[in-house]
């Protein structure tokens, strides 16, 4: 009797792979779009799966229970006040972990080894050689020390690069400078020539990398941001890019997404943009997390804790 409904703004084509594959992992459950549920059928779905949803069709079914997001992000849903009574679990997924850490590699080596301007030295035919900065004095902080960034952390130390990072809670991984608090987050951003936030937006998080912040960065030192684009206050850190104190930044996230085409952030020389890619969900293993969740709570009504609404996260 009870039902499953799925959520989401993708595009009609890539729902129905989604949907298709949510019914082969859960062949006992009747998993339906919600367009397909009719009004009557509205009191028997008690679990959401969503992906990027409109909050007002969710809010439709009277007696959900709980919402599983396809997404790690959820700072959308749980600031929803129609949403309040649902609990929500995000995705929590090694796999989304190794992508992300993957990128956090790809882009902190770009940065590392100068790639930007060499590659405007290439668009001006310009051969100079730039002093090569070993990995061992290149410090990295990693802003969150979660599931994404704790796998991060781990392939940058791989790599040689002096690691450290900051979480709301401190952290004990070998090898690694855990910092936590006011006083910590001065001294990551101080010590750090590549700054990348793998933080949730939060009420807390929110504009953290402000002007001051940013101002104690070393001169020159860049900056990566792969979770929210509200997490930095876009205006300072222009600012900062304009007067050199920071040399490079990469952004796969904005305010506005896609980033209008009229946005001067595409032509600024010093900013790398991507288009939102550094850590896209895997159908089949997000599929599999959510599907061991929903089979948890039919079984055992165990439902994961993995946001704390207080929190943000
Ligand atoms: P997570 O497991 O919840 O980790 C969050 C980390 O941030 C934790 O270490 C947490 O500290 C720390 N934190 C949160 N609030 C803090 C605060 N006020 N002060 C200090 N530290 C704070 O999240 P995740 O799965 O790693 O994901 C992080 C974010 O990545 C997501 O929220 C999403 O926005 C973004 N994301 C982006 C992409 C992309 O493609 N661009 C893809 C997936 C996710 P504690 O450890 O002490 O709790």
């Amino acid at each position: 009797m009870k039902k499953i409904v799925f959520i989401s703004r993708l595009d009609n084509k890539v729902q129905l792979q989604w949907l298709s594959c949510l019914r082969q992992q859960l062949p006992e459950e009747t998993i339906l779009l919600p367009e397909h549920v009719s009004e009557d059928e509205f009191q028997y779905v008690d679990i959401a799966i969503v992906a990027n949803p409109e909050p007002s069709v969710i809010a439709k079914f009277p007696n959900l229970v709980w919402i599983q997001s396809l997404w790690a992000g959820v700072e959308k849903l749980i600031s929803e006040k129609s949403l309040q009574h649902i609990k929500i679990v995000r995705l929590i997924d090694p796999e989304l972990a190794k992508t992300m850490a993957e990128a956090v590699v790809a882009w902190t080596l770009y940065l590392h080894r100068n790639m930007p301007e060499y590659a405007l030295q290439q668009r001006n035919k310009q051969w100079q050689q730039l002093p090569y900065i070993a990995a061992r004095d290149t410090r990295v902080g990693v802003l969150g020390a979660g599931n994404l960034g704790g796998t991060s952390l781990k392939s940058l130390q791989q790599l040689q690069y002096p690691v450290s990072c900051w979480s709301r809670t401190p952290k004990q991984l070998e090898g690694i400078k855990s910092y936590s608090g006011n006083s910590g987050l001065h001294s990551i951003v101080k010590n750090s020539d590549i700054l990348i936030s793998l933080l949730p937006l939060t009420a807390e998080t929110h504009h953290l990398l402000n002007a001051p912040l940013l101002t104690l960065l070393p001169w020159g030192a860049k900056i990566i941001n792969f979770s929210r684009s509200a997490i930095i206050d876009t205006k300072a850190m222009l600012e900062l890019l304009e007067s050199r104190h920071i040399s490079h930044a990469v952004l796969d996230v904005f305010e506005h997404e896609p980033l209008p085409v009229t946005d001067p952030i595409w032509s600024n020389p010093n900013i790398t943009v991507l288009p939102h890619i550094s850590a896209p969900t895997d159908m089949s293993s997000s599929i599999k997390v959510a599907a061991d969740n929903i089979k948890n709570y039919r079984d055992f009504l165990i439902i994961p804790e993995t946001v704390n609404t207080q929190l943000g996260y």
